[in-house]
């Protein structure tokens, strides 16, 4: 059984974790970096130590042993898929709460993981993922045009290129090369088939590491932007059952053929056909897991620290039933009005949404510094109703509701993205953001701004509402910040 767990990482999904914890009874201590503010996070914790920096594993391991945490959650990014620290745990018999060392580093791995998956009868995406780092041209040249580039160490669409003809492919290999350099230290590339408009479905699976894998249905990704996911949803729109049951059974099957253990995620592409391939699993809890314990009713985290603790997998597949319908938001400081530049600043004014089947994990409150030195993901806003439709009636609701001041945000900007047909009618690929652009906008609604403009020359915006010190504001767009859109 575990005693107390250090948490070495930030914002919303450090809280999700100390949650889980104080739910189960486990001390709960936060490792954080000094130059984070971690005011709002270290409440939900027991203790707090810190750490030279979250990427630090030497000093995460001291960490865990100065404050008696004989468990390690990860969370997601940072150290969450480097086999290093799951090594190391083992090494200082501390639980690691996630996968094992050699998993990680099979599937950290996109050449590696696409290898065991073909061996396993998964279904790849056609492509080069050869040892030979000379002849991409033939390769190309065999696959087809256009190819998409990849760092075999990849992550977060780092080192991805398309090439969309023959002669552009030496640069974009040549450009490849060096981001994956500079961000994995790996300049290993691999080429896959490039599938025009495909959607992201992955699947969430869970193991015991003695070989019982369950799959708890799928989640909707394709709504990114920059190969990175702002909109998920469960189930995915418009698949047949059928379909859904074959990419279940190939998901469970590749994770079964390692040897999972605990919480995991096995992604696809799906060509608009309704082909399937494997892309990647990622070996960790991952940001859109709320949308899964909505329609499920499961809580992963606190699965994953009882089978980390020793207790048996909690669920047999059959117990398991999808139920309603559940869409994630993420929500940003950043500037759609300006190429979606992160912003910086304090959060004078904050007011999440609530009410039915709203639930807001945050990893910030009223009075957060929102620095330069970390992701500028604020909060996941996550919505759960019976149907489709009302899910998004609830989303676009409670994006109404959600009042941040002081920074700009992504929240009316979402609005739109949610409300939009397609969407509606869930006509969703990853090409979804680029292709509705245009009916997108950006970000202030003309009439927010006209209605700024009187408020500010009216004055009204430097009173002093209710008694409450009015938030120190720049410009009328961050007065308003997401005010009433
Ligand atoms: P990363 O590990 O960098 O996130 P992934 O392999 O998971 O990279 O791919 C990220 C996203 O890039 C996918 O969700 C999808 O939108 C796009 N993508 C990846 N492979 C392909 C492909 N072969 N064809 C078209 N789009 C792709």
């Amino acid at each position: 059984m575990i005693d107390a767990i250090l948490v070495p990482n930030r914002g919303e999904i450090a809280v999700r974790i100390a949650r889980a914890c104080r739910e189960i009874g486990i001390r709960s201590i936060l490792g954080h970096a000094a130059n984070d503010d971690v005011r709002f996070v270290r409440r939900f914790f027991d203790d707090a130590v810190p750490l030279k920096s979250y990427l630090d594993v030497n000093s995460v391991i001291d960490a865990a042993r100065a404050s008696g945490a004989d468990a390690i959650h990860p969370g997601y990014g940072f150290l969450s898929e480097r086999a290093e620290l799951a090594a190391a745990c083992e090494e200082a018999k501390i639980i690691f709460i996630g996968s094992t060392a050699e998993s990680i580093a099979a599937m950290g791995s996109k050449a590696h993981s696409r290898h065991l998956m073909q061996r396993l009868g998964v279904p790849v995406v056609p492509g080069y993922d050869g040892d030979d780092q000379t002849n991409f041209q033939a390769e190309a040249d065999r696959i087809g045009y256009p190819v998409l580039v990849k760092a075999s160490a990849g992550g977060g669409g780092k080192g991805m290129k398309i090439v969309r003809e023959r002669g552009e492919l030496q640069p974009q290999i040549e450009s490849a090369r060096r981001e994956a350099m500079k961000a994995f230290g790996d300049d290993r590339l691999l080429l896959e088939k490039y599938i025009e408009e495909p959607r992201h479905v992955e699947f969430q699976i869970f193991g015991d590491g003695r070989g019982e894998v369950v799959h708890l249905f799928e989640r909707d990704c394709s709504i990114q932007r920059r190969h990175q996911k702002v909109v998920e949803e469960t189930p995915a729109p418009r698949y047949s059952e059928e379909l859904r049951q074959r990419m279940a059974q190939a998901a469970v099957a590749a994770a079964r053929g390692v040897g999972y253990r605990n919480a995991g995620t096995v992604e696809f592409i799906v060509t608009p056909d309704g082909e399937f391939y494997f892309l990647e699993m990622n070996t960790r809890l991952q940001v859109e897991h709320p949308i899964t314990e909505q329609v499920t009713g499961v809580d992963l985290v606190r699965a994953q620290i009882d089978v980390a603790g020793g207790k048996p997998m909690p669920w047999a597949q059959s117990e398991l039933r999808q139920r309603g319908h559940a869409i994630e938001v993420r929500v940003y400081a950043e500037d759609p009005d300006d190429r979606f530049l992160p912003q910086s600043g304090k959060i004078a004014l904050y007011a999440e949404p609530s009410g039915p089947g709203v639930r807001v994990d945050a990893g910030v409150a009223q009075g957060s510094e929102i620095g330069v030195s970390y992701d500028p993901m604020l909060a996941k806003l996550v919505c759960y109703a019976e149907s489709r439709d009302a899910c998004i009636d609830r989303v676009d609701r409670a994006l109404r509701d959600y009042t941040i001041l002081g920074v700009r945000t992504n929240v009316s900007w979402l609005r739109r993205v949610v409300t939009h047909e397609a969407f509606r009618d869930g006509r969703v690929s990853t090409r979804f953001l680029v292709e509705h652009e245009e009916s997108l906008g950006r970000g202030t609604p003309e009439v927010v701004s006209a209605v700024a403009a009187v408020l500010s020359s009216a004055g009204v915006l430097a009173g002093r509402p209710g008694g409450v010190s009015p938030p120190r504001v720049t410009s009328v767009w961050d007065a308003l910040g997401s005010w009433g859109r």
